[in-house]
């Protein structure tokens, strides 16, 4: 869809995100939607059940702006158990509505327009969004196929003296990457030497089946100068309820909170006593979450194998990414459009999150987080696909 003449030049070209084109589309012709990551059952009865309470508890109200004192406790005790990081409940944590706000209000708190922020690519797309928004300038790094590594020298080279932000996601969307601790240990080290700030998106932190997840904030010189964010929806499959937050030193805090204040001021009160709950699960029921998941992963990844796809290695998130060109197609955005009339099932083109166009043009994203059955139908579909 055409932008509209009335939409600021800044964000000219963003249009209609690839995910509500694509559910849309799942909707308007039946098929099965793994495109838009959202799992199609409930998380954990606690999460809900604390939430159902707080409701008719009366928490119906507005909670503190900074987000309501058992989520910041729960996410504090959250960040030492799991990392061994420290933070102030009352200084050092801003509750937001879901990590796409933490993310947009710490581009906007952060950069100055013209600062330049250096990010990989596949990138999620409300970054290149918000970046747009701050008026800042996006830098990207790609992420190679078929192993998403990337090349140290390039993102040497993507940071100049503009450079005001490194803004990371790990587990990644789209490509399930999980980065490793090489990798972060030089990611730490450029933003040291260059004195960057770094936004880190770990809303995947959870959903890891191969490795294990790494704060960027852990890493040497890093803790002062991050702002981890991250998010309930993901880890207790409950997407709906936008409820993120971020942590980082109390200057950081305060800078963010100022612009998080005047987007949303606050979100999602008794779905905050939710999180709390959640966020104090025992680990025997975070590993079961991510074991169902990753059994997923492997039923969809072997089949789309089985349809022909070449399936790229995922060790974490919703998401398993494949390349069309064994179907011999290599038009990814035209592959998705067809695929429902052709099968009955809904993808997302990986092109939507790439500047380098020609990247990202035959990688397509399937999601996982949907229920074995509609796994195995939408695998049998895509077997009988229509060539
Ligand atoms: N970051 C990434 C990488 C995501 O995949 C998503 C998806 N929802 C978000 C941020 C947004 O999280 P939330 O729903 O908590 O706003
Ligand atoms: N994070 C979800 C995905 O990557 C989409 C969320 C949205 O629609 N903005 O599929």
């Amino acid at each position: 869809m055409a932008d509209s003449p009335y939409l600021v030049s800044r964000l000219q070209g963003f249009g209609t995100t690839i995910f509500a084109e694509m559910s849309a589309l799942a909707v308007a012709t039946g098929s099965i939607n793994l495109g838009q990551g959202f799992p199609d059952a409930d998380g954990p009865p606690e999460v809900m059940d604390a939430a159902v309470a707080a409701i008719r508890d009366g928490h119906n109200q507005y909670p503190p702006g900074i987000g309501i004192p058992e989520l910041r406790h729960a996410i504090v005790a959250h960040q030492a158990k799991w990392y061994s990081l420290e933070y102030d409940a009352d200084a050092e944590v801003l509750v937001t509505a879901g990590a796409t706000e933490a993310i947009a209000a710490a581009l906007l708190a952060l950069c100055e327009p013209g600062d330049e922020v250096v990010t990989f690519e596949p990138y999620y797309d409300s970054y290149a969004a918000c970046i747009a928004m701050a008026g800042a300038r996006r830098c990207v790094v790609q992420l190679r196929t078929p192993d998403f590594s990337f090349d140290p020298d390039a993102l040497e080279r993507a940071i100049t003296p503009r450079t005001r932000v490194l803004l990371l996601n790990s587990p990644h969307n789209p490509t399930g990457k999980v980065f490793d601790v090489e990798e972060l240990e030089l990611i730490a080290r450029l933003c040291v030497e260059h004195d960057l700030l770094a936004i880190t998106d770990e809303v995947y932190e959870h959903l890891v089946f191969d490795g294990k997840h790494v704060p960027l904030a852990t890493m040497p010189g890093m803790r002062d100068r991050t702002v981890t964010i991250s998010s309930g929806g993901k880890t207790f499959s409950c997407t709906g309820w936008k409820v993120g937050w971020l942590c980082a030193t109390p200057e950081l805090v305060d800078a963010v909170k100022t612009v998080k204040q005047f987007l949303t001021y606050v979100n999602g009160g008794p779905f905050q006593y939710g999180i709390a709950v959640g966020l104090g699960l025992p680990g025997s029921t975070f590993r079961r979450l991510a074991a169902a998941l990753e059994e997923k992963r492997d039923r969809l990844s072997a089949g789309l194998a089985a349809a022909g796809l070449t399936v790229l290695p995922s060790a974490g998130t919703y998401f398993v990414s494949t390349d069309i060109r064994s179907l011999g197609e290599t038009d990814g955005m035209a592959f998705c459009r067809s695929l429902p009339e052709r099968c009955g099932v809904v993808a997302v083109p990986s092109i939507a999150f790439y500047d380098d166009k020609d990247a990202g043009s035959p990688l397509v994203r399937f999601a996982c987080c949907k229920r074995l059955e509609v796994i195995d139908d939408a695998a049998e579909r895509l077997r009988g696909m229509a060539r």
